[in-house]
């Protein structure tokens, strides 16, 4: 007989990893709380339920790098997207959901899945022998969480998210901006200019802090809790401290010579540091903010050579444990300490339900690969959901590791030739070479159909 799957929450990932093993011929437990053990910003009992917006974001797979994941997702027979494509609601390029029928389709397809069997009850610790994906999200419950921790080490696991704005490098302007870290330290020329330096006369300065004490915030919710972040304090609250905070923290002019006016000493100075391995992607160092993002595009775009900066993702301070993902897993998304165990969802620093959905897709497969004794390969990462992955399990600086959104920063970059370098032309190149390689990718697995 075929050993079972067990998955740990039946949210986004936990959903569509489920469907995808019951789906290749794999028997399936779901374990969910709800609605035994509630979260604070769940309502119901049903599976995959959408916590807050309605949105899947853009449906646009020519020049979207989300709307390149529903298209993968949708090639791969996805529950989430043909779900969310039964109960979509008008709302231009986007792709709206009707939150309660969509969980409630989602939830009555897998109970009535002859795979499937969902069990009501909290898992409060780490499981010991068989096959587990664990999908227990942003908010998974307590007990479970340190056991977690227990495992991986405390440092390990983040019980908030505190994301600093992650800039396009290609969207920074070098004839004002220019690399080099603080007093040149480092033993090669790559750690000597690991940093993007972006300077601030005074005048610049005033109006930056201006801008940002009276930009727009988002507040913590009732329960989540402000205590933990004397460490990474918002920009804005530290603006709050006092006008100078800013320039004897994150801003310091110290160190650093701007080689475009090596005569001028800059009254202080953003820096940016490289996010990912390919150095496509820049984050903001020590700006993490509570900002509303139409506030923080225009407020961070007063910065010098971040004028026409576009951004990959922004900032935000949010209640949501994740693991650190580049050192605990490996590119199959299993524990590297207990690899009967795989992760999965927003838990592994995927940000999102796309994202998160598309993270269950994989595991959920590569799961089920494992237990039929087959092998696969993982995605390349010239797909959506490669790169994702990749960026997860070894792309992203493990040190500064934030939760991610999908975008075509994290692809390889695209070779452009005849002249194909406006973005629509780069976009659609990207998703072009994505839908070849996740096509073939899908060939090496031969799904049974599914019994409704
Ligand atoms: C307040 C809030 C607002 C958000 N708003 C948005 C938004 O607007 N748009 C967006 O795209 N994303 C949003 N997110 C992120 C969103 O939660 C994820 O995108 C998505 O739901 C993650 O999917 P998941 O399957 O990883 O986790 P979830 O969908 O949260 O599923 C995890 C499941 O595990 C269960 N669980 C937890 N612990 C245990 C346990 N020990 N035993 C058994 N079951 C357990 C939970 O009950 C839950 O059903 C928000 C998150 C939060 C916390």
């Amino acid at each position: 007989m075929t050993d079972k799957l067990h998955i740990i929450g039946g949210g986004m990932a936990g959903a569509e990893a489920a469907w995808q093993a019951a789906n290749m011929g794999v028997p399936v437990v779901i374990h969910e709380m709800r609605p035994k053990v509630g979260t604070f910003a769940h309502r119901t009992g049903s599976l995959a339920e959408m916590v807050c917006s309605n949105s899947f974001r853009s449906d646009d797979d020519e020049q979207n790098a989300v709307g390149l994941l529903h298209w993968e997702m949708r090639a791969a027979n996805g529950l989430i997207m043909q779900t969310a494509d039964k109960h979509s609601l008008p709302a231009g390029g986007a792709l709206a959901v009707d939150r309660d029928p969509f969980a409630e389709t989602v939830t009555a397809r897998l109970r009535a899945h002859p795979l499937v069997t969902v069990e009501d009850e909290e898992i409060t610790a780490l499981p010991g022998e068989g096959h587990w994906i664990i999908a227990t999200g942003p908010l998974t419950s307590g007990a479970l969480a340190d056991a977690i921790a227990a495992e991986t080490g405390k440092e390990a696991l983040a019980f908030f998210d505190a994301i600093a704005p992650i800039i396009h490098f290609d969207s920074i302007d070098l004839s004002k901006a220019w690399f080099q870290s603080r007093y040149d330290k480092g033993d090669t020329e790559e750690q000597r200019t690991a940093y993007l330096n972006c300077p601030m006369d005074k005048e610049t300065y005033d109006a930056f802090i201006d801008a940002l004490l009276s930009a727009d915030k988002a507040e913590f919710k009732p329960g989540e809790t402000a205590g933990y972040f004397d460490g990474c304090l918002p920009i804005e609250v530290m603006a709050e401290r006092g006008r100078e905070t800013l320039r004897h923290g994150p801003m310091k002019p110290v160190g650093l010579t701007n080689p475009h006016q090596p005569d001028v000493k800059a009254h202080a100075i953003v820096q940016l540091r490289r996010d990912n391995a390919l150095g496509t992607l820049f984050n903001i160092v020590g700006f993490q903010t509570k900002m509303k993002y139409g506030a923080q595009t225009e407020v961070l775009r007063m910065i010098p050579g971040l004028e026409q900066a576009r951004f990959a993702r922004l900032g935000g301070i949010h209640r949501n444990t994740f693991i650190n993902s580049p050192t605990l897993l490996d590119g199959e998304m299993r524990l590297r300490s207990r690899p009967n165990i795989r992760f999965a969802g927003q838990i592994t620093g995927v940000e999102g339900y796309v994202e998160s959905a598309a993270m269950g897709l994989l595991a959920g497969r590569l799961a089920a690969s494992e237990i039929l004794g087959r092998t696969v390969a993982a995605p390349p990462p010239e797909t959506a959901t490669g790169a994702l992955v990749t960026h997860i399990t070894g792309g992203a600086e493990a040190k500064t590791f934030q939760p991610m959104n999908v975008n075509f920063g994290l692809f390889p970059p695209v070779d452009l030739k005849g002249g194909r370098r406006n973005r629509p032309a780069r976009y659609k190149a990207y998703t072009d070479r994505a839908k070849l390689g996740w096509q073939s990718w899908l060939e090496q697995f031969e799904t049974v159909e599914a019994a409704q």
